[in-house]
C-alpha cells in the first residue's frame, strides 16, 4: 500500500502545541503566529507575511485588497482549484480564463493580453505544482496595464523564480497550508503583502475591520471599528504544529526532491522515447518538489494507468476539472480564446505518491508499477 498523501508532521509540534496552551494564549497572532510570520519574512525576502486560517482566505483578502468591484474583470488560467476563482467572485468580478501552457501546466504568457480590456483589473497566476510562472513577461504586461498581480503560490512554498521566492513577486502571494501542501497546519494559509502601503488595510481586513493589531503595537491607546473586515487569523495551535515545520524547512524540501528525482530520473526514458510527458523545471527556477505527475496519452490510458497503479496498492489521482467547464465556471466567467491545452493536458495528468517521509522502497515500488504499465509487462 502506497497512500498518495500523508500530512507531514515533526516530532517537536506536540510541545509546541503545549508551549502555546501552557502560555493561555491559543488564539491568533500569538507567539507561534509570529515566528511563522517573521520565518516566512526573512527566508523569502518579503516585506509582510501575515497567517491566514487558509490559502483561499489569503487569496480572498488580496481580492479585496486589489479593490476588486463588481464589473471588474480578472485573468485566470481555467486549470486550478477553484478557490483561485471563487476568491475573486466573492469580490464581485467577472473571470476571464486563458489556457495554459503544456510544458508547465501554468498559464500561458502570451494569451493574456489579448484577454485584456478596459474593465480588467487584475491578473492571477498560479504556479502549479510549485514551477513558477514566467513572471517577468506578466509582471511586464501588468505594468504596462495598470493591473494587480496575484501570484497563488499555495503550491509553490520555498520554490523560486529567477533566485526570488515564489509569492513575492507579484502585489501580494498566496501560500497554502492546508495538510495536501509541503508545509501544514491542518488548515491554514498565508498573504504575502509585497507593497507597504497595503499593510495597515491587510491588518484590518484579517483583523475583523478593526485597527488591533496597531493597538498591540501600542501605535493606537484604543481601537476600533474601521473598515470591513473579517476573521481569518488563525489559532496559534495550529501555528505552533506548523513552527515545527519551518524550522526543518530545508529537510523536508530535501526529502521531497528525493522522491521527485528518482521518480523523474526512472521515467526520463519514458518521456525521451515520446511515450509520456513528465514536468518541466522552467530555466532559473527552483522547485520544491510539490507533486510529480506525468501525462498519459489520453483519458483512456490514464484511466487504466490509474486502476493499474490501483491493484498494486497504489493511489493515484488526477484535477481538476478546467473551471471553465464547471457549473459555476459557466456561471462566473468566460474562456477568453481557443481552448488548445487546458482540456486535453488535464484529461492526461496523473499525480503519483508524494509526500515529507515517502521511504526510497516505496518510491521504488511506485516506480517499478508504473514502468511495468508502461512497458506492457503483465505481472
Ligand atoms: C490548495 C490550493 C488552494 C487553496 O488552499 P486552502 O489552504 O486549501 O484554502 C488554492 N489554490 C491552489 C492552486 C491550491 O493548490
Amino acid at each position: 500500500m502506497v497512500s498518495f498523501n500523508y500530512p507531514p508532521y515533526i516530532e517537536t509540534a506536540f510541545d509546541y502545541m503545549k508551549q502555546a496552551v501552557d502560555s493561555h494564549k491559543i488564539c491568533g497572532d500569538g507567539d507561534f503566529t509570529k515566528r511563522c510570520n517573521r520565518w516566512m519574512e526573512e527566508r523569502f525576502g518579503a516585506q509582510k507575511v501575515l497567517l491566514t486560517t487558509s490559502g483561499t482566505t489569503a487569496l480572498d483578502m488580496s481580492a479585496l485588497l486589489c479593490g476588486i468591484k463588481p464589473g471588474d474583470e480578472v485573468i485566470l488560467p481555467s486549470y486550478t482549484f477553484s478557490s483561485t476563482a471563487t476568491s475573486f467572485v466573492l469580490a464581485g468580478a467577472t473571470l476571464v480564463f486563458v489556457d495554459i501552457r503544456p510544458d508547465t501546466m501554468n498559464i500561458d504568457e502570451k494569451k493574456i493580453e489579448e484577454a485584456i480590456t478596459d474593465r480588467t483589473r487584475a491578473i492571477a497566476v498560479v504556479h502549479y505544482a510549485g514551477m513558477a510562472c514566467d513572471m517577468d513577461a506578466v509582471m511586464d504586461i501588468a505594468q504596462r496595464h495598470g493591473l494587480f498581480v496575484v501570484e497563488d503560490a499555495a503550491q509553490g512554498v520555498m520554490s523560486t523564480y529567477k533566485g526570488r521566492a515564489l509569492g513575492t513577486i507579484g502585489d501580494f502571494g498566496c501560500y497554502s497550508f492546508h495538510e495536501t501542501k509541503n508545509y501544514s497546519m491542518g488548515e491554514g494559509g498565508a498573504i504575502v503583502i509585497n507593497r507597504p502601503e497595503f499593510n495597515e488595510r491587510a491588518e484590518i481586513l484579517r483583523e475583523k475591520g478593526t485597527n488591533r493589531s496597531k493597538f498591540f503595537r501600542g501605535q493606537v491607546d484604543k481601537y476600533t471599528w474601521v473598515d470591513f473586515g473579517d476573521s481569518c487569523l488563525p489559532s496559534d495551535l495550529n501555528a505552533a504544529y506548523l513552527w515545527a515545520q519551518l524550522e526543518v524547512a530545508d529537510e523536508i524540501n530535501k526529502d521531497r526532491l528525493r522522491t521527485w528525482n528518482a521518480y523523474y530520473e526512472a521515467f526520463k526514458p519514458l518521456a525521451d522515447a515520446g511515450r509520456i510527458d513528465i514536468p518541466t523545471i522552467p530555466e532559473g527556477c527552483t522547485h520544491n518538489a510539490h507533486m510529480f505527475y506525468i501525462k498519459c496519452r489520453d483519458l483512456e490510458e490514464r484511466t487504466r494507468f490509474i486502476a493499474h497503479l490501483r491493484e498494486y496498492g497504489i493511489t493515484s489521482v488526477f484535477h481538476y476539472i478546467p473551471l471553465h467547464s464547471a457549473p459555476a465556471g459557466l456561471k462566473f466567467g468566460r474562456f477568453h480564446g481557443e481552448d488548445v491545452y487546458t482540456t486535453k493536458e488535464s484529461e492526461r495528468l496523473a499525480r503519483l505518491p508524494m509526500y515529507y517521509g515517502l521511504s526510497e522502497s516505496d518510491c521504488e515500488y511506485v516506480i517499478e508499477k508504473v514502468l511495468g504499465f508502461f512497458n506492457g509487462v503483465a505481472e
